[in-house]
């Protein structure tokens, strides 16, 4: 069995603390409850990476907004890299025609997924859609984003925790880590 003092102990270095990323979802949430005031909120999240943040942010906001989540897969790729085909797994569960919408994200790497989900979510004919990201690594961006609200520009390494996985595993973890790089190559 797996404890969560074993995943720490897989953890190189802490990128950001709980405190650090708690300190952001609040200023993100005073951030849009500000821009957003007046107007009804849709924020669409997409799983399973996001859940946490998703989470945090909508009780971070003071206006009233509506949730919806989606789940993507990008196929072809390997455990770290993403390949940019996306496979819808669970669709928006109601309408968003009309609606203002913001998409909460994790993390934005090369933005191929990104980038299909807003031209997918486009079609839905939102009244506005707006991009959220808790993590932005822009050394491997390909194609162009426009990021409205970015928690933290992160340098190019793979990080998991608060969300983020390897292997399905560390997503509990309350902080940003990098991982030790023998967890990369040992056999699970
Ligand atoms: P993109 O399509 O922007 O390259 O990548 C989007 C997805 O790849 C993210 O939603 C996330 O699932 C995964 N990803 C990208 N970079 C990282 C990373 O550093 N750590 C983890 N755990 N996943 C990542």
């Amino acid at each position: 069995m797996t404890r969560t003092a074993d995943l720490i102990a897989d953890v190189a270095a802490v990128l950001l603390s709980e405190d650090q990323i708690q300190e952001k979802v609040a200023e993100l949430g005073r951030r849009i409850s500000a821009d957003y005031a007046g107007r009804e909120l849709t924020l669409v999240s997409v799983l399973k990476g996001s859940l946490p943040f998703m989470a945090d942010l909508m009780r971070a906001i003071t206006i009233p907004v509506q949730i919806d989540l989606m789940e993507v897969s990008s196929y072809g790729g390997t455990a770290t890299e993403s390949s940019g085909l996306v496979r819808i797994l669970k669709d928006l569960s109601s309408s968003i025609d009309g609606h203002h919408v913001l998409i909460v994200e994790d993390i934005i790497d090369t933005g191929l997924t990104l980038n299909y989900l807003v031209r997918y979510l486009r079609g839905k004919n939102p009244a506005s859609l707006r991009i959220c990201t808790l993590l932005d690594k822009p050394a491997r961006r390909l194609v162009e984003i426009p990021i409205d609200y970015r928690g933290f520009e992160i340098p190019d390494q793979f990080v998991i925790g608060y969300g983020l996985d390897y292997g399905e595993r560390y997503r509990n973890l309350r902080f940003v880590g990098v991982l030790r790089p023998e967890v990369y190559t040992s056999p699970a």
